[in-house]
């Protein structure tokens, strides 16, 4: 048996519709065409028109980074920078423009975007905002994940894992099925996609080599080749005509799924519990561990984590559901899969650390084929059905892309904390700091003095 690396095939992907954070305008009736604004930009906004290079050609608005130089060394001041309202007002919820933004950048090419302009963001704030990954443990700073000086291993586990072998029993035992990334894809969260979203979301899955949770009545569009490559999500308590699949996922409290037949039906097969947040109780874990599901997939509708409130509790809960699982000693016996709330790069580590064995990308599968204004698909809270797809094998790309540049950013985070493989980052909250409990230890015993009593003065 040869060692094959792990290696996912990036090739660029362009936006389409490219995001443009400003629009650049040329005052047509200053402008002197003198070229100066070209050597301004060294982004390539301006340029000379090709037919006739004494004019200048409309700038290129999607490239500008904004930074004003072109604006300050104009010498007529013919140039100016607007807002794009189209780009501020994209987006709600965790997908802001700028999130949009980058996950274009990162589905365009792989890469991780750099923007050259330092960190903008937020140093902190609520939900996923206000954990911090920490990097203080650093061992090997030289540690370089990416470029595979040292192997770091994303790979990942689906199923039980046993601490020993029992063969008393006799029973069928199937042992865990490794993926080589912690990332799922879901097309079937919030609906049913149109046929070119499917075929990109399972081709991109065969790809990646994971698995991509597709809704039951998408099953027949399924290619043979990519059947071994899809769970099923059940809606009406199916249970046959799966064989051929890589598992089947059944929702806590719905559909009257039998888990346990389903479990005896399909002993080789995935089966996964899903488990909405709205729906979570500690039952549902009980439920999971008594039919013997490989996965307990703990997962938000889009509407649930659209405040912030929302994806406080996304987070409290699967800390819930690992420490549970701790509690019961049955960590081992089953896989968590985490989806909903994953908008960025950051949060697939996060929601490893907050109890995730590994991570459903849905959402932001909207953004990655551009299913956004005019589309409205984040508005929408679905894939709308006249949704053109019609490239499969550019969407397919631009999902493969994103993946690549997530877990690059993944190799990053593991390498700067000292750590070779995901798996150990399961649960691990000491590798994170939580805004809220930082500053509850840090002021809580700080006194608080009492107003000076007001002096009367005759
Ligand atoms: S620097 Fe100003 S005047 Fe010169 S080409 Fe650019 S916009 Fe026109
Ligand atoms: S503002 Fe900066 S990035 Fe934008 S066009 Fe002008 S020089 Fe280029």
């Amino acid at each position: 048996m040869t060692f094959k690396r792990y290696h996912i095939p990036i090739a660029p992907a362009p936006s389409r519709r490219p995001w443009t954070r400003v629009n650049v305008h040329r005052d047509l009736s200053r402008c002197l065409n003198c070229g100066t604004c070209i050597d301004s930009c060294m982004y390539g906004v301006h340029d000379r028109r090709d037919a006739d290079t004494r004019f200048m050609e409309e700038p290129e608005d999607h490239l500008c980074r904004v930074c004003f130089r072109c604006v300050a060394e104009c010498p007529v001041n013919a140039l100016s920078l607007e807002k794009n309202s189209e780009f501020t007002e994209a987006g709600n919820g965790l997908f802001k423009p700028e999130v949009l933004r980058t996950i274009a950048n990162e589905a365009e090419g792989g890469r991780i975007p750099v923007t050259g302009a330092c960190y903008r963001g937020p140093f902190g704030g609520q939900g996923f905002d206000g954990m911090w990954t920490d990097m203080s443990e650093i061992v090997r700073p030289t540690r370089d994940g990416i470029h595979g000086r040292e192997y770091i291993s994303t790979s990942v586990d689906v199923g039980a894992r046993p601490t020993y072998l029992d063969f008393r029993s006799g029973g069928p035992w199937t042992p865990p099925r490794e993926l080589p990334i912690p990332l799922v894809l879901d097309a079937a969260n919030p609906g049913t996609p149109p046929a070119g979203i499917l075929a990109a979301i399972t081709r991109a899955a065969k790809a990646l080599e994971t698995y991509a949770i597709v809704p039951a009545r998408s099953w027949p569009a399924v290619g043979a080749d990519l059947q071994g490559h899809v769970i099923v999500r059940l809606s009406d308590g199916e249970t046959t005509g799966f064989e051929k699949t890589a598992g089947v996922e059944a929702t806590y409290r719905h559909g009257g799924a039998d888990l346990v037949g389903l479990r005896k039906s399909l002993p080789h097969s995935i089966v996964s519990l899903r488990v909405p947040v709205t729906a979570y109780d500690r039952d549902a874990v009980d439920m999971a561990l008594e039919a013997g599901v490989d996965l307990i997939h703990y997962t938000c509708d889009w509407k649930d984590v659209d405040s912030i409130d929302g994806v406080n509790r996304y987070i409290a809960t699967l800390r819930d559901l690992h420490g549970y699982l701790v509690e019961r000693a049955k960590r081992d016996a089953v896989t968590v899969l985490a989806s909903g709330p994953i908008a960025a790069a950051e949060h697939v580590p996060k929601a490893i650390i907050l109890g995730a064995d590994l991570v459903g990308v849905d959402l932001a599968l909207y953004a990655v084929m551009e299913c956004v204004p005019p589309n409205h698909a984040l508005h929408l809270g679905r894939f709308p059905e006249e949704f053109p797809l019609s490239d499969v094998p550019w969407a397919t790309q631009r999902v493969v892309n994103l993946m690549n540049a997530w877990r690059d950013q993944l190799l990053e985070i593991l390498g700067a904390m000292g750590m070779r493989e995901v798996r150990r980052l399961r649960g691990d909250v000491g590798r994170a700091i939580f805004q809220d409990e930082a500053e509850r230890e840090a002021f809580a015993d700080i006194k608080v003095r009492a107003p000076a009593k007001e002096v009367t003065v005759r």
